[in-house]
């Protein structure tokens, strides 16, 4: 069992999976597999024939994956990608638990209450469906995506319009005139864009970061993102992407194993690759 995605150089999942599954004492070796696309139906194939728990899917097959499952629960549906595959008697059911695992985050690690809050979302790519489904799920009172493409916004707006009820929704331009005015308003920031990888890089302005509101930045790797620096240095209170990274991690072990999943172990064990892989890094 494992990971699957590309490129997984970085990954930390198996660290902190591999943890769970010695505290328990369960037979597991959870390993990263970069497959290229044309491996995929293969080892879908191969993982069929296993006897394995399943395994966890990142970048870029969140999608292309559904397409060779048996079935998928409705979260994953309503989300459109799957990031947990599940083995149940020869069939492979798909799962979403990168929705659980932002709220999860959000909830216990920054103690914000999302319900009737005003939420700017940066980025609209795959992690942000995640992020709009918890969101409108929590009952936020108003949420504005501001995408770098402006039709993505708009499109992923469109998707999950009706999932909406009391939730004014809309989309704006990357622009810093329409930034300033959805900032101006808010309870919390999203960063679910990869602006933030790499040293120094911010999607925002410092000027612009709304000293009142919850930073969250779904970067978990630098743990320390420009964007959540320049927020501490603002007093703004900020959540980085290790937790909701965790919590997904967590969900998706007890659905394999219907074991409560040891989130304090995997935490340290996340921790501990990260700092590992920072020292290698030096
Ligand atoms: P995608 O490739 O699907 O989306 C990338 C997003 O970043 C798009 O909105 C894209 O905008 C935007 N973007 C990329 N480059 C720029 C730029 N130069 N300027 C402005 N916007 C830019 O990636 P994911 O959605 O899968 O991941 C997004 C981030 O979330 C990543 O950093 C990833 O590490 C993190 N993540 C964290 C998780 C966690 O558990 N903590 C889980 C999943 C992701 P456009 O549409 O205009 O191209």
């Amino acid at each position: 069992m494992g990971l699957i995605g590309n490129p997984l150089k970085h990954t930390i999942s198996p660290a902190f999976q591999q943890a769970a599954f010695d505290y328990y004492g369960l037979e597991a070796q959870y390993q990263a597999v970069e497959l290229a696309a044309s491996e995929l139906p293969n080892f879908i194939k191969d993982l069929r024939a296993k006897d394995a728990y399943g395994v966890n899917v990142t970048i870029p097959y969140k999608e292309t994956v559904i397409p060779f499952l048996d079935s998928m629960d409705s979260l994953s549906a309503t989300v459109g990608a799957v990031n947990t595959i599940v083995s149940e008697s020869g069939k492979l059911v798909g799962y979403n638990t990168d929705v659980q695992g932002f709220g999860r985050a959000l909830l216990e690690e920054a103690g914000f209450d999302a319900a009737g809050k005003r939420v700017v979302l940066l980025g609209a790519g795959g992690a942000a469906k995640a992020v709009v489904v918890a969101l409108l799920d929590m009952g936020v009172a108003s949420l504005v995506v501001v995408n770098r493409h402006n039709e993505r916004g708009e499109t992923l707006i469109r998707r999950f319009e009706n999932r909406a009820k009391a939730t004014v929704v809309s989309a704006l331009p990357w622009d810093l005139s329409s930034l300033a005015e959805a900032l101006r308003e808010c309870d919390m920031v999203v960063n679910a864009t990869s602006l933030g990888l790499k040293t120094g890089e911010s999607p925002l302005p410092k000027g612009l970061i709304p000293s009142k509101a919850l930073i969250y930045d779904l970067i978990y790797n630098p743990p320390a993102t420009q964007l959540l620096v320049d927020a501490k240095e603002c007093g703004s209170k900020t959540l980085n992407g290790l937790p909701m990274l965790v919590y997904q991690g967590a969900a998706s072990f007890e659905i394999w194993t219907g074991k409560k999943a040891p989130v304090d172990v995997m935490m340290r064990a996340a921790e501990v690759a990260l700092e590992k892989m920072a020292r290698e890094r030096v």
